[in-house]
């Protein structure tokens, strides 16, 4: 049974105390995502399990057990993620080109990169940035990209009345009295 309740998906995953847990749980989440079809990876508390173990199967089956991000690139992209918690749900999200990874049962570190000419190298580093989020109680949502908004700088007219200050002091005067001394004496206007 997959979770799909939000306040549940946020939970925070302790670490496991051995590689042998990790692996159990390894393995039932592997059953669980084949089981799944359309899954291309899968965090404990997907399941339930508020442990540190996670699964990812884009070019091969990779457990993750106790794994941390110890690198990742300032450089970032733009990726369509959906997630077996939210059915349905496809958003764009913002993730690391590349990133490294220690786990407690994979010998030294394992590298991610979408830079390469294979689609599957991109969606490998996006699902284990994605399945390790998730044990961290965060979600694609929480990655979500989003525009900020544009704000025009606002316009005043001729005789409207403004404030203005130059650190100090502080005038109320009309715009076009207020210009010579923003204009020339860097005074700025007071927002109200
Ligand atoms: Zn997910």
């Amino acid at each position: 049974m997959i979770i799909t309740e939000v306040s549940k998906l946020q939970t925070l995953c302790e670490e496991v105390s051995s590689v042998e847990e990790g692996e159990e749980i390894g393995a039932q989440l592997l059953k669980e995502l084949i089981e799944s079809k359309n899954g291309i990876g899968l965090a404990a508390n997907q399941i339930g399990i508020n442990k540190r173990v996670c699964v990812v199967n884009v070019k091969e089956p990779l457990v993750l057990i106790n794994p941390k991000i110890v690198e990742k690139s300032e450089e970032q992209f733009l990726f369509p993620e959906g997630c077996l918690s939210f059915p349905g749900k496809k958003i764009r999200t913002q993730r690391h080109v590349s990133i490294v990874v220690e786990a407690d049962n994979h010998e030294g570190q394992l590298s991610f990169s979408a830079e390469s000419d294979d689609i599957n190298d991109a969606f490998e580093c996006v699902c284990v940035q994605h399945e390790i989020d998730h044990l961290g109680g965060i979600t694609m949502f929480d990655r979500k990209f989003v525009i900020e908004p544009y704000r025009a700088p606002k316009s005043y007219g001729r005789n409207e009345k403004i404030t203005i200050t130059n650190g100090i002091k502080t005038k109320e005067l009309k715009y076009k009295k207020a210009e010579r001394f923003i204009m020339e004496d860097g005074w700025s206007i007071l927002e109200q």
